[in-house]
């Protein structure tokens, strides 16, 4: 470029030199210099001039203006420039129309929204499962489309471990499931997939579990009162009848155990949301609890301690949290030595309410941990022993605390005991005191 510049600076000089040798041999130099000097600045403006011209009509960007010397040079730099330029952007276009095709052959919908909520782009999907219009829907908040609590509060929330189900804005019958991802400074990746054939299977496992456990419930509650009348009669009967009845009497005990609990874990899970809602005297209630507890223990004497301030209250569905308390604290009696130790401490906090059942039974290796809330996953030692347990009731606990938008959190060493402890939003809690007034 340099070599440029003195070239061109010494082709001026020279025509300048041209020009004052002429005008020496006219007798006028100064009149000449200044003639050349006026054409130059002339040639100059009209360089420039044609420069803005096509800079400013972009149907002509690819004809560069005809020119000369320094301006023929710098019309063909820009026009590289504006090449080159051209050239990533049409790259970068063909990019983002890919991106867009692919994300448009996707069958779950992707939103794209900045940190407020405000939609900026979504694929195809987006319109068929949730009914946006690209047009008039663009900036839009997203809570005004989907139209839900529970979408707002997850999607305020930013914790997007678990998804959340929901049936679709635009069509009822439809099942969606939602899952969040965070980016750049609060903007979140929102992905919409249709569950509905799931769910709807989901729907039937759970009618069939109900209907099968209702159906089971009359003949045994009839074979149930049979044996009990039979083992009133017991000394009446002849000897090698005994055995057999106490051992029909005890599986019939197990089984009708069984399908209670299947009955109601079958009615926590399809209450979604708590429908009998009330302010939970907690100390009461886990009063009660542990002195039940304390008569399960029996002659094994444990020690049972609670720790939970009179005025502390939950909102809540009484039957539902019930079950899960006494699931947690008898499983406690149930997996704890005689005279081991259970406390149950009640403490709350910013995050919310946390209830803990503490024992120095017999622990659960760490392997188990993450499938213990599974229907029917029991610990194998535990089947050996035979606690008398159905294999549902951390299941009935979760499902118990997830419609009070709860948590469950397992910590247990083996050989030394266990912690179960279940978080409450702080949404939950309430003063008895205050309530009262
Ligand atoms: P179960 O009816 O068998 O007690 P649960 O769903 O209540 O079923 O518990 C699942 C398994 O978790 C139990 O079989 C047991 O092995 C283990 N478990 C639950 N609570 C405790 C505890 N407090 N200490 C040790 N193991 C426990």
């Amino acid at each position: 470029m340099r070599r440029h510049w003195s070239y061109h600076g010494r082709k001026l000089i020279l025509a300048a030199l041209l020009l004052l040798v002429i005008g020496l041999l006219i007798g006028a130099p100064g009149w000449m210099l200044a003639m050349g000097l006026l054409g130059y600045l002339f040639w100059t403006l009209h360089q420039a001039y044609q420069l803005q011209q096509w800079l400013a009509n972009p149907h002509q960007l690819d004809h560069p203006p005809e020119s000369i010397g320094l301006w023929g040079e710098l019309f063909d730099g820009v026009y590289r420039l504006q090449q080159r330029h051209q050239q990533s952007q049409d790259r970068l276009q063909a990019l983002v129309d890919r991106v867009q095709e692919s994300t448009n052959s996707l069958q779950d919908a992707i939103i794209m929204t900045d940190a407020q909520g405000h939609m900026e782009w979504w694929n195809l999907a987006a319109e068929r499962l949730l009914g946006f219009q690209r047009r008039s829907d663009q900036g839009q908040p997203i809570f005004g489309l989907i139209r839900s609590p529970a979408f707002k509060s997850y999607f305020t929330r930013k914790q997007y471990q678990e998804p959340l189900e929901l049936s679709s804005p635009f069509r009822v019958h439809m099942r969606l499931q939602f899952q969040i991802s965070l980016f750049g400074e609060g903007d979140r990746l929102v992905v919409a997939r249709d569950v509905t054939r799931l769910h709807q299977l989901e729907q039937m496992r759970r009618d069939f579990v109900s209907n099968v456990s209702h159906e089971l419930k009359t003949p045994l509650t009839v074979i149930r009162g049979y044996l009990e009348t039979l083992e009133t009669y017991q000394n009446e009967l002849p000897p090698r009848w005994q055995r057999p009845l106490h051992s029909m009497a005890q599986q019939t005990h197990r089984m009708d155990a069984l399908i209670t609990d299947l009955i109601l874990l079958s009615r926590i899970e399809t209450s979604a949301h708590t429908q009998k809602e009330q302010a939970i005297p907690l100390a009461a209630l886990l009063a009660q609890i542990c002195d039940d507890a304390r008569q399960l223990s029996g002659v094994k004497a444990h020690q049972i301690s609670l720790d939970c301030k009179v005025t502390d209250g939950l909102q809540g569905d009484l039957a539902q949290l019930q079950s899960a308390f006494s699931n947690l604290i008898f499983n406690a009696v149930k997996y704890t030595p005689e005279k081991g130790r259970i406390q149950v401490i009640w403490r709350t906090d910013r995050q919310g309410g946390h209830l803990s059942v503490v024992d120095n039974g017999t622990g659960i290796d760490p392997i188990h941990i993450p499938r213990l809330t599974e229907r029917f996953y029991r610990v194998d030692d535990s089947r050996k022993s035979d606690t008398g347990g159905t294999g549902l009731g951390l299941a009935i606990v979760k499902h118990a605390l997830r419609n009070h938008e709860a948590t469950l959190e397992i910590v247990s060493k083996l050989g030394q005991g266990s912690q179960f402890t279940c978080h409450f939003p702080s949404a939950r809690l309430i003063s008895l005191v205050e309530n009262a007034q």
